[in-house]
């Protein structure tokens, strides 16, 4: 690789809930990572990008610095941090959400409940935010883990924390109470990026893009008898339109299409009703429309 050329560099998180998925991820775009020691630093070797392996809660602000020109990071992060990035694309992976939660045997009706509270949460900006709309008087305690044990310990009435199953709260005798944010990791970007970086960034946009096209579809086929075979092209979508072959058995068709994951039942059971036999479902690799 020529060394004047022109790299971008992306934070990712060097450990915990997002690393796997951000390097997965890469890797689905056709970007391989070295796996040296290095664990502070990687170059792709089929693509202009340095890697930087960061704590998650710093990768706003290095984005914001310009030290990183891109990163992959939670919302939840993004949001309480408050730096100066752009959110460019949701990547759908790390989903969680951020919660209000109380005693097992209190009854929450709304936000009110919370008034003259003391709140225990790691994300105190969120949270005061979340008040301040509300136009709630309430106590903010900041404290930066196992936020789950302060009412237990009486640091705090309620707390304010990510929840996935819930099952950290029924174990500290908590409940869920409120979703007050819906995150999952996103792409943030530097705001004053030179037209090259904005160029290589729109090049991995647009294989994120068909990453996530993929995952949403399948690609299906099906055998069919041609007397039939308008009432099932009726039913499916396709990128233009099915791919209809003749098979080598008389009076009968193959029919290939793309659907949708979230239609995928539905159109599977109207598929049989229609006569479609012998219906194979594979998964797509890449998608570009
Ligand atoms: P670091 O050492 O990088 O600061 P951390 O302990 O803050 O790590 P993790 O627990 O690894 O962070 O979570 C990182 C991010 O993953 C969270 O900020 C959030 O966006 C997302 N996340 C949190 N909980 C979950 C969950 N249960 N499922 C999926 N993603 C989650
Ligand atoms: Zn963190």
């Amino acid at each position: 690789m020529n060394n004047n050329e022109v790299k971008l560099k992306l934070a990712i998180q060097k450990s915990g809930r997002l690393y796997e998925d951000s390097i997965r991820l890469l890797k689905e775009c056709g970007i391989d990572i070295s796996n040296g020691v290095n664990k502070l630093k990687a170059d792709a070797m089929n693509f202009p990008l340095e890697v930087f392996f960061l704590r998650d809660d710093d990768i706003p602000q290095y984005v914001e610095d310009g030290v990183a020109d891109i990163g992959f990071v939670g919302e939840n992060v993004v949001f309480e941090k408050n730096k100066k990035v752009a959110i460019v694309e949701k990547l759908g992976f790390g989903k969680c959400r951020l919660s209000i939660a109380i005693k097992k045997n209190e009854n929450y009706t709304d936000a009110n409940f919370l008034h003259q509270k003391k709140i225990a949460t790691s994300y105190p900006v969120i949270v005061g935010n979340f008040l301040a709309e509300k136009g709630i008087d309430a106590e903010i305690h900041e404290i930066s883990g196992s936020v789950e044990i302060a009412p237990g310990i009486g640091l705090a009435d309620v707390i304010c924390d990510l929840v996935s199953s819930g099952s950290t709260l029924f174990m500290n005798g908590l409940k869920e109470a409120e979703v007050i944010l819906q995150s999952q990791a996103v792409l943030v970007k530097n705001t004053q990026l030179a037209a090259d970086k904005e160029a290589l960034i729109q090049k991995i946009l647009f294989r994120i893009d068909s990453v996530k096209k993929a995952k949403n579809n399948k690609y299906i086929l099906m055998n069919a008898p041609n007397d039939k075979l308008d009432e099932i092209i009726q039913l499916l979508p396709g990128m233009k339109s099915p791919t209809v072959l003749p098979l080598a058995k008389k009076g009968w068709s193959s029919v290939h299409s793309v659907i949708n994951e979230n239609d995928f039942w539905d159109m599977i059971e109207q598929l049989k009703k229609a006569g479609a036999e012998g219906i194979l479902v594979v998964p797509i690799e890449k998608m570009i429309v």
